[in-house]
C-alpha cells in the first residue's frame, strides 16, 4: 500500500517534471525559403521557457573584446546595417532580405540598411570559408583570432563592441557563403542575433538557433520572442541578471509572448489564466 502510494507520487512528480520541460507546443514545419531538411519549430512557449532562454542568451559571451559588460547589451538608437560581400558566391541580397525580415519581425529594433556613405552600426561581411581565419585575424589581431578559433572552432562569428553601460556601439559579423545554403542561412540568422545583443549560446536549449548543436537557418518564433523582449524599452542596457529576472514575468505577459505561462500539467484550458 505504502509502496503503491509512493510509486504514484513518484509517477506524478515525473509527469509534472516532463510537462514543465516540454510545454512548448504547436509544432510547425520550417517556413518557405528554409534549406532542405531545416528543423520544424514549436511556436508556443511558456513564460518559464522564454525566461530561461533570455537569461541564458542575453548575458555572457564566448568572445569578449574590449570593455566587458556584465549586464544586458543592446542598441539604443536606430541601427543601420551594411552587408559587404567578398566571397565567391554573392549572397548580399539574401542577407539584406534577412535584415529586412528582422526589422519587420521586431519593430523596436529600428533596423534598416545603411545608405550611401552612412556609417554602419552592424557590418555583415560575407566571405569564403577558406578566408575565415585571415578575416578575423585582420579584424581582431592574431592573438584574439587564435584564441577564438581554438576555443570555439567556429565557422562564423560576431564581435560586439559595447560601452561600459552595455550600449552596443558596433557589431561585426562574418558569415560563410561558399559552403551551401544550410551553412549560409544558419550563420546569417544566428550571427545577426548575436549582433543585436543575444551574445551567448545555450547548447541545452532545444528551441533557439543559438544552440550550437542545432542548424536552423530561419528566424524562429522562439528567438523572435527573445529579441522582442531584449528590445522592449524596459530592458535597458546594463540591466543585471537579477533585475531582468524580476522584470521578465510582467514584461512577457504584457507583450503577450507566452502561451499558458502558468499552465498546470493537466490543465485542459490552455491560456486560461490570460486576460
Ligand atoms: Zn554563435
Amino acid at each position: 500500500m505504502t509502496r503503491h502510494l509512493l510509486s504514484a507520487i513518484f509517477t506524478a512528480a515525473l509527469l509534472m517534471t516532463s510537462a514543465a520541460a516540454f510545454a512548448a507546443s504547436d509544432k510547425q514545419s520550417a517556413p518557405p525559403g528554409s534549406f532542405d531538411g531545416a528543423p520544424a519549430q514549436y511556436t508556443r512557449f511558456t513564460a518559464t521557457e522564454l525566461t530561461r532562454g533570455f537569461l541564458a542568451l542575453a548575458f555572457g559571451s564566448d568572445l569578449s573584446i574590449g570593455a566587458k559588460s556584465k549586464g544586458v547589451r543592446r542598441f539604443t538608437h536606430d541601427i543601420r546595417a551594411r552587408v559587404v560581400s567578398t566571397g565567391s558566391v554573392n549572397r548580399k541580397t539574401a542577407v539584406e532580405k534577412i535584415i529586412a525580415e528582422y526589422a519587420v519581425a521586431v519593430p523596436n529594433l529600428r533596423l534598416r540598411l545603411a545608405q550611401g556613405d552612412d556609417e554602419a552600426d552592424i557590418t555583415v561581411r560575407l566571405i569564403d570559408e577558406g578566408d575565415f581565419a585571415n578575416a578575423i585575424e585582420s579584424a581582431f589581431g592574431r592573438e584574439t583570432a587564435r584564441a577564438f578559433v581554438e576555443k570555439t572552432d567556429a565557422q562564423c562569428m560576431t564581435s560586439v563592441r559595447s560601452d561600459r553601460d552595455g550600449e552596443i556601439a558596433h557589431s561585426i559579423s562574418f558569415v560563410i557563403v561558399d559552403q551551401g545554403d544550410d551553412v549560409f542561412l544558419d550563420c546569417a540568422y544566428h550571427e545577426l542575433l548575436h549582433a543585436f545583443g543575444l551574445s551567448n549560446h545555450d547548447d541545452k536549449n532545444p528551441w533557439t538557433m543559438l544552440n550550437q548543436e542545432r542548424q536552423v537557418g530561419y528566424l524562429t518564433v522562439y528567438d523572435r520572442s527573445l529579441l522582442t523582449i531584449l528590445y522592449d524599452p524596459r530592458i535597458e542596457p546594463g540591466l543585471t541578471h537579477a533585475q531582468a529576472r524580476r522584470l521578465l514575468p510582467k514584461l512577457i505577459h504584457d507583450l503577450g509572448l507566452a502561451d499558458g505561462g502558468h499552465r498546470a500539467p493537466h490543465d485542459g484550458a490552455l491560456g486560461g489564466n490570460r486576460r
